[in-house]
C-alpha cells in the first residue's frame, strides 16, 4: 500500500527516518510552503527565504533521484495553508490515506499531525545523536541536568576526542583557554557567501512581496541553500574559522557579526548538515594539526553537548516549557527589540545585525540581548516569539530551552545553574561597543550609568529570596550588602526610573 511521505522544510536530509523507510517506487512525498508555517510567529524574511529556496531544491533533488513529489509552493491557488491541511488534501487527491511521517521539531506540529484523521505513522528523527530514550534515561533520578556530565558521556558514546575511555589530552573542557577578550582585529573573512542562483532569485521575489512588513533585512541574500552548498560553507570554516574559534567564542566587535563562529547553525538545523558530520570533520582538522585542542573541543561541545542537550530538555519538559516564567516577569518586549531607537550601543548594535543578517552569535543573544530582557524584567514568552522569529536557525525545540530557561531561567533552574546576568562590565571586556556609547560603563549611578549597572542590582535585589543562597550567587550579595545604604538607594531608585521610561516607550 502507498504512503504519503511527508518532508518538513527542517527535514532536508536524504536520510531523513521517514525517507529511509519509504519506497521511490510506491510512496509519494509530500512538501507544502504554507502560510501556518511562515506565519506561526513573524519570521525574519531570510528565515523564510532560507527554508523555502532549500525547501524547493530538496524536492528537486528528491524527484532526480526518482521520488514521486507533490510539491505545494506558498502561492499554489489549492494551497490549504497548513501541514495537516496540505496532507489532506493530498490524501484525497491521490486516495493514500496512510502518512509516514518523521517526528517534527516542536510539539505544536505532532500534535497536529496526531489530530489529523488520516493513518500517521511517526517515526523519531535519528539525525539527533541523542534519542529521547536515551536522553530520558540519562535525566532519570538524577538532582541537577547539568549539560557538563550529558557532554562527557556523549563523548563516550561518540568517540568523539577520546583517547581510549580518557578525553583527549586529558580534560574533558578547555574552555579555561577560551572566552579571551576580542583581538583587534580577525583575521578571518567570516562565513562562504553564496550568490543566488534561478531558484532562490525566485524565492527572494515572493519573499520579498509577501514578507516586506516583517522585521528584518531580506537582501543582500547569501546563506547556503543545498547540501553541497553547506558542505562548502563548513570547510571554510574548519580551515579559517576554526582554529581560533575557542579563543574569542565569547568576543564581541563592532561590524564584526561573526568573528570565529561557524554560521553553520541555520544548516544543522533545517538538515542540510549532520551534527556528525560537522564534528569528524573539526576533530580531523585537530587530528592533522591544523586547529587547536581548545578551539576543537569547545566547538564539539556545543553540539554533541548543548545541541542535543536543550532538545533534550525541549522534549524532557513537554508542550508547555516555552510559557513558563518562574520569575514571573511581565514587562512589555520595548521596541527597541524591533529597532526603535535606543542609547544603549551594544543593543542597538546586537539588534541591527540581527535584522541585516538574522544572525547573532550566542553571547550577543545570552549576553546583549538576553542578559537584558531578564535584568529589565521582561515578560520570557515575549522575548521566546523574539528569538523564534528574527534568527535563521531558530525552530523551537532549540531556541525555546535556549530564551525561556538558559537566559530568562524561566524554568526555574533546570537548564542553568544560576541566572546568566552581569553589569556593564562584563559587555565592555568582551566587547568595543561601550567607549563610544551615550551610557558610561564605570558610571554606576548618575545620569550617564550605564543601564546594565543599575539593572543588574535591581534585579538581584527583586529576586534575593530565591538566590541568595545559591552558592554560586553569594559573592554578589556580599558585595551588594557591603555597599553604602544611600548608594544602594540611589542605584535602585534610578533603576525604577529607567524602567518607568522604558515601559512608557522613551527611547532609553
Ligand atoms: C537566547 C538564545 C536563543 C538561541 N536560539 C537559538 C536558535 O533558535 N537556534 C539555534 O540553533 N541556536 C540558538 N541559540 C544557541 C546559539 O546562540 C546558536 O546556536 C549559535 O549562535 C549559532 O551560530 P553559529 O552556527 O555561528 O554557532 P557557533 O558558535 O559557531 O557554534 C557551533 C554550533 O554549535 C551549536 N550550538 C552552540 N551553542 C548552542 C546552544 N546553546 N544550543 C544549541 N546549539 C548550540 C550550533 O548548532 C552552532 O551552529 C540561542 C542562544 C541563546 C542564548
Ligand atoms: S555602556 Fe552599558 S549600555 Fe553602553 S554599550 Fe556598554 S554595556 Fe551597553
Amino acid at each position: 500500500m502507498s504512503r504519503l511521505v511527508l518532508v518538513l522544510g527542517d527535514q532536508l536530509s536524504e536520510d531523513l527516518a521517514a525517507l529511509r523507510e519509504a519506497d521511490p517506487d510506491r510512496d509519494v512525498v509530500v512538501m507544502a510552503e504554507v502560510a501556518a508555517e511562515t506565519g506561526y510567529a513573524p519570521h525574519h524574511p531570510k528565515k523564510i527565504a532560507l527554508v523555502l529556496a532549500a525547501m524547493r531544491k530538496f524536492a528537486a533533488r528528491l524527484r532526480d533521484q526518482g521520488w514521486t513529489v507533490r510539491y505545494t509552493q506558498l502561492d499554489d491557488t489549492e494551497n490549504a495553508g497548513s501541514i495537516p491541511g496540505e496532507l489532506l488534501r493530498r490524501a484525497e487527491e491521490t486516495g493514500i490515506s496512510r502518512v509516514l511521517a518523521t517526528e517534527p521539531g516542536e510539539w505544536r506540529l505532532i500534535e497536529a499531525l496526531r489530530d489529523l484523521p488520516l493513518d500517521v505513522t511517526l517515526r523519531e528523527d535519528d539525525r539527533f545523536l541523542c534519542s529521547h530514550a536515551q536522553f530520558q534515561d540519562w535525566a532519570k533520578d538524577r538532582k541537577s541536568l547539568r549539560m557538563e556530565w550529558f557532554y562527557r558521556d556523549m563523548r563516550r558514546r561518540t568517540g568523539l576526542l577520546m583517547d581510549g575511555d580518557q578525553p583527549e589530552g586529558g580534560t574533558w573542557n578547555y574552555d579555561s583557554e577560551n572566552r579571551k577578550p576580542p583581538p583587534g582585529g580577525i583575521g578571518h573573512s567570516g562565513p562562504m557567501k553564496f550568490t543566488p542562483d534561478a531558484t532562490v532569485s525566485e524565492v527572494l521575489d515572493l519573499v520579498e512581496a509577501r514578507f516586506a512588513g516583517n522585521f528584518g533585512t531580506l537582501r543582500p541574500f547569501h546563506f547556503a541553500t543545498d547540501q553541497a552548498q553547506a558542505r562548502r560553507a563548513l570547510a571554510q570554516f574548519i580551515r579559517y574559522g576554526l582554529p581560533e574559534f575557542g579563543a574569542y567564542q565569547d568576543a564581541m566587535l563592532d561590524g564584526e557579526p561573526f568573528l570565529n563562529h561557524a554560521l553553520i547553525s541555520p544548516y544543522l538545523n533545517i538538515g542540510l548538515l549532520s551534527p556528525l558530520e560537522v564534528c569528524r570533520a573539526a576533530e580531523a582538522a585537530y587530528r592533522r594539526g591544523e586547529a587547536p585542542l581548545n578551539s576543537v573541543e569547545g566547538f564539539i561541545r556545543q553540539i554533541i553537548g548543548w545541541r542535543e542537550y536543550v532538545r533534550g530538555i525541549y522534549f524532557l519538559e513537554g508542550p508547555d516549557y516555552p510559557r513558563r516564567n518562574a520569575l514571573n516577569h511581565q514587562r512589555k518586549l520595548p521596541p527597541l527589540y524591533w529597532g526603535a531607537e535606543t542609547k544603549m550601543r551594544c543593543l542597538s548594535r546586537a539588534v541591527e545585525q540581527t535584522r541585516d543578517e538574522a544572525y547573532a552569535h550566542h553571547i550577543q543573544r545570552l549576553m546583549v540581548t538576553g542578559n537584558f530582557g531578564l535584568i529589565a524584567g521582561i515578560d520570557p514568552a515575549e522575548l521566546h516569539e523574539w528569538y523564534l522569529s528574527v534568527y535563521a536557525d531558530a525552530f523551537e525545540w532549540v531556541e525555546a530551552p535556549n530564551t525561556v530557561g538558559m537566559s530568562q531561567f524561566a524554568d526555574g533552574g533546570i537548564l542553568a545553574s544560576k541566572p546568566y546576568v552581569s553589569s556593564g562590565a562584563y559587555i565592555d571586556r568582551m566587547s568595543d561597543y561601550c567607549r563610544p556609547c551615550a551610557y558610561k560603563v564605570k558610571d554606576k549611578t548618575g545620569p550617564e550609568a550605564c543601564p546594565f549597572n543599575l539593572l543588574y542590582w535591581h534585579f538581584l535585589t527583586r529576586h534575593r529570596a530565591r538566590f541568595e543562597r545559591n552558592p554560586r550567587m553569594a559573592n554578589m550579595y556580599r558585595t551588594w550588602d557591603r555597599m553604602k545604604a544611600p548608594h544602594r538607594d540611589t542605584v535602585l531608585a534610578e533603576a525604577e526610573a529607567f524602567l518607568d521610561r522604558l515601559s512608557a516607550g522613551k527611547t532609553v
